[in-house]
């Protein structure tokens, strides 16, 4: 390992570095560079640290003959071809040490739009006063959580603690339990039943546009739809339709199915929709985790050990 070559296509500062010992690391702006730089600094790479924003699918990958080991600064790897990775045996890490973050936002988007937060922001930002601003209790509402994993479980902690009627989906049975938490059978009597809406899933083919417009249609016309997971999960065009057609009470969403969104998407325009820029993890400890997870991720496989974050 030791003067391994690596390409990290985020620049690291001094105290990561550090933690890089004597490999031999180069940086790329994966975003401009061309596929003749590109294949320059990747045809002996070794080792490979991208965040979300870099594709590694399969045409990338091929630049990189050598490589042993792909770490990603995120939990998700849809921008991944992980079938091309393991069929050049590249070993695949992930940084899964952000779910209290993405849980906490969770609770701060469900809040918003019970609440009305951002209308309220906007009144007083605009010299008014409107303390008749009505929005809807949490307390004995019901919570669906769709993909029962880290983070929703992390939701469904913070929504006990709410006072919510919590019940959660997910495609497997075997995924923990949490004392007070109901589960559903189906989707759709969970969509039927729910106030609030909250998408976990990771976006694979069996969830890219898992909420339709048939998903959109069993919801209460007053209920919300809360997106942390991915732009993906929810057929944006559908989504837009139900909320001009008041089939929905709102949205709040983190994540769009284009990033950055248009300057004339119409959710932007909607008063009962709040939008964020993709900030799930983004706090300064989370962020620094989730760097130092996926340093110390690449290291490991590097020097030939099992990685407890690495993808089966
Ligand atoms: P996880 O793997 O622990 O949980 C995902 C759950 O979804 C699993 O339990 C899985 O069984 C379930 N699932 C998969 N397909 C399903 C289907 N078709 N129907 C029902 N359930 C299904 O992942 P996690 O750590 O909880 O993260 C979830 C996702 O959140 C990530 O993959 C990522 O896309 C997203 N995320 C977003 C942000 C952000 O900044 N907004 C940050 C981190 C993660």
């Amino acid at each position: 390992m030791p003067g391994a070559p690596v390409v990290s296509s985020v620049r690291l500062r001094s105290p990561q570095l550090e933690r890089l010992g004597d490999w031999d690391l180069r940086f790329v702006d994966f975003v401009h560079a061309s596929r003749r730089d590109l294949s320059d600094a990747l045809h002996d790479a070794q080792g490979l640290l991208i965040d979300s924003h870099v594709r590694a699918d399969s045409a990338l990958l091929e630049l990189a003959p050598d490589l042993r080991a792909l770490s990603t600064i995120s939990v998700g790897t849809d921008h991944i071809d992980l079938v091309a990775a393991s069929q050049r045996a590249v070993t695949v890490t992930h940084t899964p040490v952000l779910s209290d973050a993405v849980a906490d936002l969770t609770l701060a988007l469900i809040l918003m739009t019970a609440r009305r937060l951002g209308e309220a922001v906007d009144v007083v930002a605009n010299g008014g006063w409107d303390d008749a601003l009505l929005g809807t209790d949490l307390r004995s509402k019901t919570l669906l959580i769709v993909g029962f994993g880290r983070i929703g479980r992390e939701v469904a902690r913070r929504a006990l603690g709410f006072k919510m009627h919590v019940c959660a989906f997910d495609a497997r049975a075997e995924s923990e339990e949490i004392a007070g938490v109901e589960r559903v059978a189906t989707l759709i009597d969970g969509l039927a039943r729910a106030d609030i809406v909250s998408l976990h899933v990771d976006l694979n083919p069996t969830t890219r546009h898992l909420i339709d417009g048939a998903a959109l249609a069993a919801m209460k016309p007053t209920a919300f739809l809360i997106n942390t997971s991915r732009g993906g999960v929810v057929d944006q065009r559908a989504l837009t339709s139900a909320l001009v057609e008041h089939r929905l009470g709102g949205a709040g969403l983190d994540v769009l199915e284009r990033e950055p969104p248009g300057a004339a998407e119409p959710l932007l325009a909607m008063r009962n929709v709040v939008v964020l820029p993709h900030i799930g993890s983004a706090t300064v400890e989370t962020r620094r985790a989730m760097l130092d997870c996926a340093i110390d991720n690449l290291a490991t496989c590097l020097r030939g050990e099992k990685c407890e974050h690495a993808l089966a």
